[in-house]
């Protein structure tokens, strides 16, 4: 664990990854588009102030995060520009948000009316946006609602309201329909919105799935786009697979601490699941949920060793794995390297693959292994 790591885990972050993805994302977006990174939950387990910096350097306009505490990360860290605060503000975050100009994505008049209020008392004026519910049935005010919630904004003397933000359910997946919804009561509110004279110019509504595969009538430049996930180098829907050169930035490698005969019938790790069919070689990992690996994987995957696919078998532990070696000549040796995450030799374990033998998404996978192993930036 982060705590005190082990000696074998070595979990690795491709920065390079990550400025390729956003160059590659670019190609498939409307020219003059505009990127918020978001970088929340610790830049999806990739390292929240190494990937910001990296995002900026290679154009992107706007970072994303949850809270103001990680706002406040990256402006010490001197990361300059809007940064979004996807879930609002709490009354402690005010002072901060204000001072140091992040701009918290809004839902409600009386936050509106505090902030403006907090800043206007430190000489300030500051900015927000207002989350708009088209579906997604999360966060956001109704949109009949919104229009009137503009109009009150209007008059708080310390608030600009720099755009409207909605949520796609469904960006990416292969129900078009929602998101093509969604889209059109977006679109259609902002266009209200602007007749009345709002200029909301950095309103956002895609996401990832939503960047690529846009719904009809997306909202098209200088608007924002929300991109996680896919700079990360995950599909925001496996079916998305091969759509664009997308590249995985994080790796998780180890290395076999034993390698052992087993006779046929013999069984192996807790609850005895899985029984060797006939005689053959295992291979024990020191990996397990422990450090974040997925127990879901038992049984029901494979990591890399030697370039081949070695399949898990019985139940992942806490920090130990054990691998079917049977099929592998010359046998693997301990110490050599097992490739739980990322590429060895010509194969390569995605994060979207792992993901699917453990019935999650990418988005987990990477979170979790970011936050329990200490990162290497490459
Ligand atoms: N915007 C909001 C409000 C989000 O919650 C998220 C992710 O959770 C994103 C944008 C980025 O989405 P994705 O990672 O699918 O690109």
């Amino acid at each position: 664990s982060q705590a005190a790591p082990g000696p074998y885990n070595k979990l690795t972050i491709d920065l390079e990854a990550i400025a390729h993805n956003l160059r590659a994302l670019r190609t498939i977006m409307p020219k003059g588009l505009r990127v918020a990174g978001t970088v929340k939950s610790d830049g999806y387990g990739h390292g929240m102030v190494a990937v910001a910096r990296k995002l900026k350097e290679a154009g992107a306009e706007f970072l994303a995060v949850a809270h103001a505490a990680e706002g406040a990360v990256l402006r010490r860290e001197g990361l300059a520009g809007q940064i979004l605060l996807l879930l609002g503000l709490h009354p402690s975050e005010m002072t901060q948000a204000a001072r140091l100009r992040l701009t918290p994505v809004l839902f409600d008049l009386e936050t509106m009316a505090a902030l403006s209020d907090v800043a206007t008392g430190l000489g300030l004026r500051a900015q927000c946006h207002l989350k708009v519910d088209t579906g997604m049935g999360r966060l956001g005010v109704r949109p009949e609602d919104a229009l009137e919630l503009l109009r009150a904004a209007r008059a708080l003397r310390g608030l600009e309201v720099r755009g409207l933000t909605s949520h796609l359910a469904t960006g990416g997946s292969a129900d078009r329909a929602m998101a093509d919804e969604q889209a059109a009561v977006f679109g259609q509110l902002l266009a209200a919105a602007r007749a009345e004279g709002f200029d909301l110019p950095d309103s956002s509504l895609c996401n990832s799935g939503g960047a690529m595969d846009p719904p009809a009538a997306a909202p098209g430049p200088p608007h924002v786009v929300r991109l996680g996930i896919a700079l990360y180098g995950g599909l925001p829907d496996p079916a998305m697979a091969g759509r664009l050169d997308l590249r995985g930035a994080m790796g998780l490698a180890s290395q076999l601490i034993a390698v052992r005969p087993a006779r046929r019938g013999q069984p192996v790790s807790y609850g005895c699941t899985w029984r060797a069919d006939c005689d053959t070689w295992l291979g024990v990992v020191p990996l397990g949920y422990g450090d974040g690996y997925p127990r879901a994987a038992s049984n029901n995957g494979f990591m890399l060793v030697h370039g081949q696919r070695a399949p898990i078998v019985g139940r992942v532990c806490m920090n130990l794995t054990v691998l079917d070696l049977g099929g592998f000549d010359p046998l693997p040796q301990v110490g050599d390297e097992v490739v739980a995450l990322g590429g060895q030799g010509a194969d390569e374990i995605t994060c979207d693959e792992l993901a699917s033998w453990c019935q999650t998404i990418s988005y987990e996978i990477v979170c979790r292994l970011g936050a329990a192993n200490p990162r290497i930036h490459e």
